[in-house]
Order: C-alpha cells, then structure tokens, then sequence
C-alpha cells in the first residue's frame, strides 16, 4: 500500500500530504511516457535544483515515472522567459489570425493524439479510459478550437464622449499570466486555461497538478510542434506550496488562474494582495443543490442525478453532492437509486467495461473513507456502498446515505467522491432556502416537467450554473464560474477573455 508524507504549505496553513509510491516501478505501461522535464522557454529542461517527484498509478500505487519538481528558482526563470516572449516575441504583435492558426494546429494535433493523450489520462489520474475518450479528449479539442475562433475577433469600442475627441478602446492581453490546475481534469483544466490566454496574446507559465502532470507535458510538446514561439508557453511541474506558491507570490506575473480548493484560492488571493496585486480568478469548490420534484421524470431524474454525483469517481467540483429529493416521490426514488448505483462496474480504468475507476490519489482515498464514517457517526444511513474495492489502488465502492440532515458534515462539505447523500424535501419555498444554505455557489440542477418551476428555480439558487433537466452540459461556449466561495470570474465562453484582456482607453483629440 502506498502511504503518504505531510509537509506544511511555505505561504499559509494549508498542511499538503505529499502520496508516497509503494516503492514499486509500474512495467508494461498502456502508453509510452515521452516528457517528464519541464518547458522552459521553448525548451525541455531538468529543474535548477535536480529534484524530480514521483506520479503514481492510482490504480496500482506503482510509480509511473519521475518528473522534474520545479520550484521557485524554476518558476523565476519561466516568468523571465514568459516576459520576454511577451515584451518582444512575435506573439503579442502577430497577426490575430496567425495567433488563432497556431491554435488551430495545436487543436488538431491532440485530435490526432487523442488515444494517446487518453491513456496518459486514465494511466496517470485513474479515470476510465472510456471516459476520456467520449468526454475529456472531445472538450478538450472543442474547447482549443472555440478559442482558436475568437484570437482574431477581439475587438474594442468606439465610444462618443463630450468635446471634440475621438475616444476608443483597445483589449490588451493582460500580460504574463500563471496558471495552476488540479488533477481532476487533467488535459480539459489546461484547455480551459490556455485557450483564453494564448487567444488573446498572453504568455504563460502553468504548474499542472503534483497528482497528473503527464498530459500537460505532453499538450507541451504538441504546441511546440503547432508552432508556438519560444517562452509564449512554460510549464512547471511540482508542488502548490513550493511551485504553485512561488508563481502566486511573484512579482513579474501579470495574473493568476487557478483551479482547486477554496481554502488554496484564499491562499492565492493573499499571496497576490501581499505582492503585486496581480489579477486572480478563481474556480473553486463546491456542494451543489441538485433538486428532484414530484413532477420530473423520475427514471430521467434518476440517471441524471447518478451521473451529478458519480461522474469522475465523483471527483467534480460542481458534483451534485446535495441531493434534494421531494417527499411525495422519496422513497420510490432512493429505491430506484440504490439499484442504479449497483450497476457500477469499478476497476481498471483500461478494462472497456469500467465505469468507475479508483481515486486519483492515496490522500483523497483517505479523506473520502473518513467522510464515509462521518456520515456513519452522524446518524445518517448507509444505504449502498461504505467500503473499499480491492486490496491495491484507491478504489471506493459507490455510496449513498438516506436520511441525510442539512447540518451533517456529509451534507455541508466538499466529498470529493463517490459519496451521494439523498435530503428529503416539501416544497419549493423550502428548498430553495436549503438549497441556497451553503458557503459555495457553484452549479445547482432542478428535475421538473414545470416550465414556470423551472424558471423560478434557474432565477432563486445562487450559483454560477443551473441545469434543468440535465447535468454536467459542458460546452466552450457556456461560461462557467461560481457564485460566493466557490470562485470569482467566469471561464469559457466570451467571458472567459475578459480575465485576460486589460482594457486601454485612448482619447485623441479631434
Ligand atoms: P486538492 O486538495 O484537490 O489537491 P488543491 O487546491 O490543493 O486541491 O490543488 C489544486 C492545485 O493547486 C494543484 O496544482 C496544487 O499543486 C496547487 N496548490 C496547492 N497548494 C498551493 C499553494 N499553497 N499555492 C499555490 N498552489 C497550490
């Protein structure tokens, strides 16, 4: 069994657990692993300290390789490099149109890699192999070419002031850009990021997560070959609180994405405060509403809410994990949900047949297991599920708790897997307040055949994205971003630009 380390984060309190390898080499691995250096500057380098950390295999505990674990000194580097690409490059100052063909090529090159890079997916994450290819790899490519689209339709207004001026705007890229992603979505996270800034002419130096750093480096060497410029794209792998901390406290980054946890987000924001006051948007955690009434279509409401909350291992930050149920219909409806659950086939990500795969890592399988007691201790009852699959890997049977109250823990807090909870409910007025008691914003879902219900419902719940009728609908073009704690900022869609444009306003005297 793999175990793991703890260390305390360099720039706050968060206390990082570092998973520690089983000690054994991973053979006969599904996917040839080609990059395991970091991208400076156009180039493929070891780290100035030599470090390198090991990925594992979350279905085995097996070391898959050993990357190069960046740092301050490496980030610093990348920042100067990323600078000077972005001062003096071709990037910034190229034709729109151009910016937008390389995005194009580098669109079609994962398209053309789309086996590989799903492989590197469900060998480095543990998602199946199935799942990325009929989900992440397909986003992943929609979403390099929606953005591809806009490099050249970036446009400013002309505004009529008082006086005899001509005033207009121009939206400037807004610089150097640092980028941090989680594990959860690998390739589609690093597509959500990079699309918007190397649309709009930024540069960037992005830190992959510890747990997955293989498809991003590899998504590195298919930019080179589409033909980005040297510097225009740098990436660090390595930890949050040495890597991922050094790119929020640096002085020569523009701005700050990130996508992970709330309590790193406030991390980052303080980090940017205390220095240079670089722009952060955020897409953080979430415990989102998903709300079934009496009217909806129950077996309809059924498959959707199962995929809400066990799509990915249940590792989604807008995962239906609050799941409302009306009363009239409750008892029917759990029934026919424990039943659904059972149907999961969890194992080898690689095994065509798999549905659901272990969780990403030894630290996740852990606070996972620990929420399943808290739900135990807290009185709620354990309807399916509780316990683990297998002896090796991080495998957790698929769970659901009935009589689940609004205060248990299970209730208020981030799971992060496979972990459903059923919350009875009366009437509209009610859930609407229940469902809006929480401290993130991120996504809610309603099941009716009420049209005017329904529109209630999208206009009450605080989040940044309601579903009615279905769940988990991504699309490039649909904004996505969260209400309260659950971030600041939208990514996808138009509005994902304006976190990397500045906006200058000329006035010209007529
Ligand atoms: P999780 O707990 O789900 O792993 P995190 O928020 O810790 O989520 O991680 C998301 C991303 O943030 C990862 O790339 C991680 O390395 C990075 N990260 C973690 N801690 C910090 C930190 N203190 N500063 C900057 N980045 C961090």
């Amino acid at each position: 069994m793999a175990s793991a380390s703890k260390t305390t984060a360099g720039n706050g309190t968060k206390t990082v657990t570092r998973s520690v390898g089983n000690g054994k080499q991973a053979t006969n691995l599904p996917v040839k692993i080609r990059q395991t250096k970091m991208l400076i500057d156009g180039k493929w380098v070891d780290s100035q300290s030599g470090k390198t950390f090991e990925t594992l295999n979350p279905s085995t505990g097996e070391v898959i390789a050993n990357v190069a674990e960046g740092d301050k000194a490496d980030v610093d580097k990348a920042a100067k490099a990323a600078r000077k690409a972005f001062e003096k490059g071709p990037w910034k100052k190229m034709n729109a149109r151009e910016r937008g063909r390389i995005l194009y090529k580098l669109a079609d090159l994962v398209e053309q890699n789309k086996e590989e890079l799903a492989k590197l997916e469900a060998l480095d994450n543990g998602k199946p192999l199935s799942v990325a290819m009929a989900a992440d790899l397909p986003l992943v490519i929609d979403c390099y070419r929606y953005y591809a689209g806009w490099a050249d339709k970036i446009e400013g207004k002309t505004i009529p002031i008082n006086g005899p001026y001509h005033c207009y705007t121009r939206h400037e890229p807004v610089g150097v850009v640092g980028q941090i992603i989680p594990w959860n979505f690998p390739l589609l996270m690093q597509a959500w990021k990079l699309g918007p800034a190397l649309a709009t002419g930024c540069t960037v130096i992005l830190k992959p997560a510890e747990q997955t750093p293989l498809s991003a480096l590899r998504i590195g060497e298919l930019a080179l070959e589409a033909g980005l410029p040297e510097g225009v794209l740098n990436i660090i792998p390595g930890y949050g609180e040495t890597a991922g901390a050094a790119i929020a406290e640096h002085y020569d980054i523009d701005k700050v994405a990130f996508t992970g946890s709330t309590e790193v987000g406030k991390l980052i924001m303080q980090a940017a405060a205390r220095t240079n006051l670089k722009r952060v948007t955020l897409e953080l955690g979430g415990k989102s509403p998903n709300i079934v009434f009496a009217d909806s279509d129950l077996d309809q409401a059924i498959e959707g809410s199962h995929f809400a909350l066990f799509f990915n291992q249940g590792q989604c930050c807008c995962a239906g994990s609050r799941l409302f149920v009306e009363q009239k219909v409750h008892d029917e409806f759990v029934e026919k949900m424990v039943k659904r659950a059972k149907k999961t086939k969890v194992g080898d990500p690689f095994d065509p047949k798999t549905t659901q795969g272990p969780q990403v890592s030894q630290e996740q399988f852990d606070r996972i297991m620990s929420y399943i007691d808290a739900g135990k201790e807290g009185g709620a009852k354990l309807l399916t599920g509780g316990s683990r699959v297998g002896k090796q890997g991080y495998f957790v049977e698929p769970t659901i708790f009935g009589d689940v109250k609004d205060e248990m823990k299970i209730a208020c807090e981030e799971i992060f897997g496979p972990v459903m909870s059923i919350i009875p409910f009366k009437d509209i007025d009610e859930v609407i307040e229940r469902g809006n008691r929480s401290m993130y914003g991120l996504a809610a879902a309603v099941w009716t055949r009420d049209i005017g219900k329904a529109h209630r419902m999208a206009a009450e719940l605080k989040a940044g994205t309601v579903w009615v009728n279905c769940y988990d609908v991504f699309d490039a073009a649909a904004p996505f971003g969260g209400f309260k704690m659950s971030g600041i900022g939208r990514e996808l869609g138009e509005y994902a630009l304006r976190n990397y444009t500045e906006i200058k306003t000329v006035t010209v005297a007529m």
